[in-house]
């Protein structure tokens, strides 16, 4: 497995006889999200990932 893999991203290792260290990029991780909050509430209304501009709900623990 290279070390240059991002781990904020699931890899998926398809290696071929031309290619044997080929890795595709998966699912996000959605590792760093970043809380939205309401104006003028302040109340946390969903998480952004910067990763891959997803938004996710509130509640969510990377
Ligand atoms: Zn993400």
């Amino acid at each position: 497995m290279s070390t240059e893999l991002d781990l904020r991203w699931e890899w998926i290792y398809v290696s071929d006889v031309r290619n044997l260290d080929q890795w595709i990029k998966g699912e996000c991780n959605h590792l760093t999200p970043e809380p939205l909050h309401a104006h003028p509430t302040g109340e946390l209304v969903a998480h952004l990932c910067p990763d891959c501009n997803t938004q996710l709900p509130a509640e969510w623990q990377p």
